[in-house]
């Protein structure tokens, strides 16, 4: 019986998704393959090579530290040789289109390269907690999550473990991995790591945080965020374009934007949504995110934060979703929509 309804609920989550999803044949990819399949075994080597290069004196992200990390040294991210994995299982809150019905095969990466003052995730984020991995053992981990049936990987917070990704995808290529890998980002990547990433990523999904340098400063200590962010995020669409889905509705290949609303932060949100629709396009997927609460920093000092010490109100999201519709844009995780 049990075995019954959860047949009959992996059918009805099919069902949905592909109806909502792929109705549009212009977002619709029928033979569907991952980039990084079409990647030579010189080719693969040659960007392992390079991540290994890039150690040596880190610029793997705009915080520019020059580190040795091959040594052990570390800069603002504190992560030296080998990536530390927070937690690697069936991602269940992704969007639909990731999520689908066996989950998302999310790998949370521990430590970060931004400060972000109201981080829901800050006792991974910025505690130097985690199992460290090397390249062969965090292939296995993404092994493991494509043999349980997960729709794809999603790496979370990777900009600070590009070198690493690159190594673990390496060892997993040349093992069958053969599902599409999510580059789940705070968009504060350097464009050499993205470039490190052309062949192997076919879903990128950045959070677009701020539009202002000062907002960026005060709560994330990076002023020079949302310039880096267009850059980055204008890559990513160079090399995958607009969100496109398989038949059965989940994500194959493009960009799929987040952001989430601030309280009292509207106006950025609609410079965010401006930008999308006319640097990149009307047709980029976008995530409004109505979740936000006071956490870590913000909920430890309310008075220094008293502007953002309270969750962001639901007249808020909706002047966020307005924005976005005014600026053009219509293609949004339906979970949340406020219509
Ligand atoms: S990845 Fe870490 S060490 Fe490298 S530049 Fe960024 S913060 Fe600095």
């Amino acid at each position: 019986m049990a075995t019954l309804l959860l047949l009959g609920s992996e059918s009805i989550g099919r069902r949905r998704l592909a109806g909502k999803l792929a109705d549009d044949p212009r977002f619709v990819i029928h033979e569907f393959e991952p980039c990084y399949r079409r990647l030579t075994p010189g080719e693969l080597a040659a960007k392992v090579e390079a991540a290994h290069r890039d150690l040596t004196e880190c610029r793997a992200c705009p915080r520019d530290c020059g580190v040795n990390r091959m040594t052990g040294e570390t800069g603002t991210c504190n992560t030296g040789r080998h990536a530390l994995v927070a937690s690697a299982f069936h991602h269940f809150g992704e969007e639909d289109c990731l999520r689908g019905w066996n989950g998302s095969g999310t790998i949370f990466f521990s430590l970060c390269n931004l400060r972000c003052v109201f981080c829901q995730n800050w006792d991974i984020s910025q505690q130097r907690d985690g199992l460290e991995m090397t390249g062969p053992e965090l292939a296995a981990v993404i092994l493991r999550l494509q043999r349980e049936g997960c729709h794809n990987v999603n790496f979370v917070t990777p900009e600070h473990v590009v070198p690493q990704v690159v190594e673990a995808m390496a060892a997993a290529i040349a093992l069958g991995l053969d599902v599409p890998i999510v580059y789940n980002t705070s968009a504060y990547d350097s464009i050499e790591s993205l470039r490190l990433m052309e062949g192997l990523i076919d879903i990128y999904m950045p959070d677009f945080k701020f539009w202002e340098p000062g907002t960026a400063r005060r709560l994330a200590r990076a002023s020079d965020y949302p310039e880096r962010a267009r850059e980055a995020i204008a890559e990513m669409h160079r090399q995958v374009g607009v969100l496109k889905v398989g038949p059965d509705g989940l994500a194959c290949r493009g960009v799929l934007v987040r952001h989430l609303v601030m309280p009292g932060c509207e106006g950025e949100a609609a410079a965010i949504f401006e930008w999308l629709a006319t640097a990149l396009s009307p047709d980029t997927y976008v995530n409004v995110m109505g979740q936000y609460r006071p956490e870590y920093k913000v909920a430890e000092k309310p008075d220094r934060y008293d502007d953002i010490d309270r969750r962001t109100l639901p007249a808020e999201v909706d002047a966020a979703f307005f924005a976005a519709r005014q600026a053009g844009l219509w293609r949004f995780d339906e979970r949340v929509l406020p219509w």
